[in-house]
């Protein structure tokens, strides 16, 4: 049934199949690229993963049949935002893989001064939220941008415009104000906290002795990254973590891009990151809210699932190679993501006098 509505909207949207970009096309799995070597969270995705890593021709194909069912969020640029015209678009945004490259530090994951304009300005036009798996204090040192919103901790810690919250769900309770007293905290595993503690410290003192191991605290969950890790310590690293969270059965262990995630088991992720922004901004249950979410990981799979049960939206994911995904549209990288946020905020520019943004949009979030 939901595929149907899905079908409608697509339809209703007038979505064009752009050309391939031909070429943008990558091998799927490729021998000397180090980024996706040890990359299991994507390798367990891959639309084909028995094809041959070397033969570029198939590979190039296979993302071009990829494309075709997710089209490019660039060649589709005008199809979406033609749909888009009187709807109010909101705007969120992953960090790491999407504003950041993927690199080998995890503490190095800056976003480039480029990238940092271009979600300024997307930020002064359109409702916007940075939501990821850091802590939400990494992820603002990193952003650096006060017109924003920022959701951490795969969206378990959540700053949020000062609304009331309407909790009828029942899931939106635990909400608190900043000591300035205007913005919103919710964290609705604060109760884990403790416990988070307690596994980042064994954590860490477990993994010491493995070369290139990193354990990383974000504050409702902790992230173990691999990415510098030899692949013959691999499986050492990954039963030192699930031995630890034996001990922790309110906690599980899921992969990502060269990370391991150890999160409370709760009903929260960052699809529910989404809807909470829309209610708080006042946005939700209103046909005409538009919202749209890019992302390069699994976790970013829940904030996609959300925006097509919702029926309306664009959930574009930021991959280069096929994989399995429920996004419908695809960029197929963070210089693509730069791209298509500027011709975003230069498409809105141009559509708006700067006297009726205020008007359409929250005046407290213009001024933010
Ligand atoms: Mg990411």
């Amino acid at each position: 049934m939901f595929s149907k509505i899905w079908m409608k909207f697509n339809g209703q949207m007038g979505l064009q199949t752009p050309p391939c970009n031909k070429h943008k096309v990558q091998p799927i799995l490729k021998a000397n690229n180090d980024t996706d070597e040890k990359d299991i969270g994507d390798q367990e995705q891959l639309v084909n993963p028995r094809s041959p890593p070397h033969s570029k021709i198939s590979s190039d194909e296979t993302y071009e049949a990829w494309m075709v069912e997710h089209p490019s969020a660039l060649g589709s640029f005008d199809g979406m935002m033609k749909a888009a015209k009187g709807k109010k678009l909101v705007i969120f945004l992953d960090y790491d893989g999407t504003l950041s490259p993927i690199v080998n530090d995890p503490d190095s994951a800056f976003m480039s001064d480029e990238m940092r304009a271009a979600v300024h300005e997307v930020g002064k036009y359109f409702p916007t939220a940075i939501i990821s798996g850091r802590s939400i204090d990494k992820v603002k040192k990193f952003v650096q941008l006060s017109n924003v919103y920022y959701a951490g901790s795969h969206g378990m810690d959540i700053m949020a415009p000062p609304r009331p919250v309407k909790a009828n769900d029942g899931k939106h309770h635990n909400v608190n104000t900043d000591k300035k007293g205007n913005e919103v905290l919710f964290q609705p595993a604060k109760k884990f906290l403790p416990a988070i503690q307690k596994i980042f410290t064994e954590l860490e003192k477990e993994t010491r002795k493995i070369p290139g191991a990193r354990v990383e605290d974000n504050k409702f969950c902790v992230s173990v990254h691999f990415r510098q890790v030899e692949e013959q310590d691999f499986k050492i690293l990954e039963e030192k973590v699930k031995l630890i969270l034996e001990n922790y059965p309110e906690f599980r262990l899921s992969w990502g891009r060269k990370v391991m995630e150890v999160k409370p088991v709760i009903e929260w992720d960052k699809g529910d990151a989404l809807e909470y922004f829309l209610e708080t901004l006042g946005l939700n249950n209103t046909s005409d809210v538009l919202p749209m979410y890019i992302g390069d990981d699994k976790t970013d799979e829940d904030a996609f699932k959300v925006i097509r049960r919702i029926g309306q939206g664009y959930p574009i994911v930021v991959s280069s190679i096929p994989k399995e995904t429920e996004a419908s549209y695809s960029l197929h990288d963070p210089s693509e993501v730069l791209t298509f946020l500027l011709r975003l905020a230069r498409w809105r520019k141009s559509s708006l006098s700067s006297r009726s943004v205020s008007q359409i949009w929250h005046t407290d979030h213009a001024t933010l």
